[in-house]
């Protein structure tokens, strides 16, 4: 298994510990990489599904660590926020990450488009590692979406 499996794998572990624990919200799990390959923080949705995973992983480290760094996501960091919050793409542009992994895409219509959000904001994006397993873990997700999405 390649380094980048090895820490979305860990990433999905870590979801997996929250799953039934995150009220409607998805557990997901995020590891962050700083620029040596170091791994600098990990975390997993809140209880009730507050904070998000991304947002708890990147409130652990000093400001400037993860410039240059790689984030692993379970699932499509979140374009939007149903609060007034920062949303986790804009997080992770802000903490100056140069690498998302991303395992599965989020169909929720605040969730969907965090890619593309990177992307714009120049951010390499590597999608679908460990897929299977993330859809997996999100199938009940998924089919809730698709039950409240016209
Ligand atoms: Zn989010």
């Amino acid at each position: 298994m390649s380094a980048h499996a090895l820490h979305m794998q860990r990433a999905l572990e870590l979801a997996k510990l929250q799953a039934g624990r995150t009220g409607q919200n998805p557990s997901v799990g995020c590891v962050i990489i700083d620029r040596n390959g170091q791994r600098l923080s990990e975390a997993a949705t809140g209880d009730g599904g507050r904070p998000h995973a991304e947002q708890l992983a990147l409130a652990n480290i000093p400001v400037g660590s993860a410039v240059g760094g790689t984030a692993y996501v379970t699932l499509e960091p979140c374009r939007q926020r149903s609060t007034d919050e920062a949303s986790c793409s804009q997080r992770l542009v802000d903490a100056g990450l140069a690498h998302v992994f991303i395992a599965t895409r989020d169909p929720h219509p605040l969730g969907s488009g965090g890619m593309t959000r990177l992307r714009e904001a120049g951010i390499e994006i590597d999608l679908g590692i460990l897929r299977e397993d993330a859809d997996q873990l999100y199938a009940d997700f998924f089919a809730s979406v698709a039950s409240e999405t016209p």
